[in-house]
């Protein structure tokens, strides 16, 4: 890791080479294949982001803090999406919580709490696993006022609902992924990154050694002052810590679909804000798995109750979220796994 900076200089000159030269994959490079796969990829739509989140967000939702009503009113409201969508739960059927002793949150929560998970088995290698993660948690009433979190994780929940969606839409069509995804969604994150850990150090779903990727997350429905005037862009963190072969797929990936201008400014070993470590793929990356942390970057709005859902610019988050399908099909149907460096 203290190799980074010299990496990061490798990585932008092979990746100008391998820009002209990649299909979207060995596997994908026919051209039916991929207009069907971008036809699941339409799925997602900006229309069916904005009607979850408003709910999602809403006060009823009470600011959604672990282990109070609220969170346990989205649980419900993400259970409910994949038991009508016909997605299984990996537990047992009709179980989609991975349940959290309050103990396990050092005195940061009152009450126990849960994951809520659901899974695609694979066709070929479904012991292999894609997981994919956003926070269904945040930081509840303070003040007397409800911070609704549409952004911090309101837009990363909806988002992976509507990947699964994707994901589910290609099965129905006979189009089952290689390998099994996981759609994970943690709770405890803005106490501590606690439901990732407890799923990543106390009880994998699937084993680890098997787990060959993690994509998280975490804040995607803004605009920060960076890129006021210059709006299609997400940050992407982690993505070439483990893997250089997982930078250059999501690289090729983009450039193949939804071209998004991705931005590295926070990926580096020394960025003051020290944002690898404060998100969920932390505890997966911790552990060897590749990751990639997608964010839009920090906003006045910021864990504040302004943070609320008809701030959120719609088109874009379908566009990144399309981004970040694509990039899970791909490490999910690919020859082989991504290899660690
Ligand atoms: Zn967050």
């Amino acid at each position: 890791m203290k190799k980074l900076l010299i990496i990061l200089v490798i990585v932008s000159s092979i990746c100008f080479g391998c820009k002209k030269t990649s299909n979207i994959s060995e596997s994908e490079s026919d051209d039916s294949l991929s207009s069907r796969v971008s036809q699941y990829a339409n799925t997602i739509t900006a229309k069916e982001l904005k009607e979850m989140l408003f709910t999602y967000a809403s006060d009823e939702f009470q600011g959604r803090k672990t282990g109070e009503p609220g969170q346990k009113k989205a649980v419900s409201f993400i259970k409910e999406h994949y038991v009508t969508n016909h997605i299984p739960s990996p537990i047992t059927e009709n179980d989609y919580f991975q349940e959290i002793p309050v103990s396990y949150f050092e005195g940061k929560a009152d009450s126990d709490s849960e994951n809520v998970i659901a899974y695609i088995k694979g066709s070929e290698k479904p012991e292999e696993v894609v997981i994919i993660t956003a926070h269904l948690d945040h930081i509840g009433i303070k003040d007397g006022e409800i911070n609704n979190g549409a952004d911090d994780d309101g837009s990363g929940t909806v988002a992976l609902m509507e990947i699964a969606e994707a994901f589910k839409a290609a099965k129905e069509a006979g189009h089952v992924s290689k390998r099994s995804i996981v759609f994970l969604h943690v709770t405890g994150e803005e106490l501590g990154l606690f439901g990732s850990r407890y799923y990543a150090d106390e009880d994998p779903i699937f084993p680890l050694e098997n787990t060959i990727a993690n994509l998280n997350i975490d804040m995607i429905g803004r605009v920060d002052k960076r890129h006021e005037n210059k709006p299609n862009y997400l940050y992407l963190i982690g993505s070439d810590w483990l893997s250089l072969e997982l930078h250059q797929l999501s690289e090729t990936v983009n450039d193949s679909t939804v071209k998004l201008d991705l931005d590295y400014f926070y990926n580096g070993e020394r960025d003051p804000n020290m944002f690898y470590y404060r998100s969920d793929h932390y505890n997966f990356a911790k552990h060897d798995i590749p990751s990639i942390f997608y964010f839009n970057g920090l906003h006045d709005d910021y864990h504040k109750p302004t943070d609320t859902p008809e701030k959120i610019n719609y088109s874009f988050l379908e566009t990144r979220a399309k981004l970040i399908f694509y990039t899970a099909w791909e490490l999910a149907n690919r020859k082989n796994r991504v290899q660690l460096d």
